[in-house]
């Protein structure tokens, strides 16, 4: 067994060959409603009742693109809407949230795009920019590669 080290990096640029992740083809599959309304304390919200997805208007195509790839996970996770819950709700709604963004981080920055991004662009902004996603997205992104490296540091498992 060899230890896990570095990842190896191509000597060139990889080329992008796939297709990127399309959350509005994704909400459309599942047969999901998305509208817009000026929400003031968040981006989106997720309506189990309705199977509906409200994002909010003013968003940036980069915003919005998070916000619903986001939305569709709650979809999928058939995750309860938390608005009015107490305490305990409070903790559930803040695990949902927090796995809504990561499920939604993998799916819009996959691993040879960040690795890409990483070996050239010089900050955090740039690295965002150049994915197509917001920094907060980036950012729950490269807490995943980190568990990720680590998990692959102790562990033998093919995932
Ligand atoms: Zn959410």
């Amino acid at each position: 067994m060899t230890p896990t080290h570095r990842h190896q990096q191509p000597s060139t640029r990889t080329a992008r060959m796939h297709q990127p992740y399309d959350p509005w083809q994704a909400a459309d599959t599942l047969g999901l409603t998305i509208r817009y309304a000026p929400l003031r304390d968040c981006l989106g919200c997720w309506v189990p009742p309705d199977r509906l997805i409200v994002l909010a208007t003013r968003l940036t195509h980069v915003q919005e693109r998070d916000t619903l790839a986001h939305e569709v996970e709650h979809a999928l996770k058939h995750d309860t809407d938390c608005r009015y819950a107490g305490a305990a709700g409070r903790l559930w709604s803040r695990r949902q949230e927090a796995r809504a963004d990561e499920a939604a981080a993998r799916k819009l920055i996959p691993t040879v795009d960040l690795e890409d991004a990483l070996n050239w662009a010089t900050s955090r902004e740039e690295a965002a920019h150049e994915l197509g996603v917001t920094e907060h997205m980036l950012r729950v992104r490269l807490l995943i590669r980190r568990r990720d490296l680590e998990w692959l540091d102790t562990s033998r498992t093919d995932g």
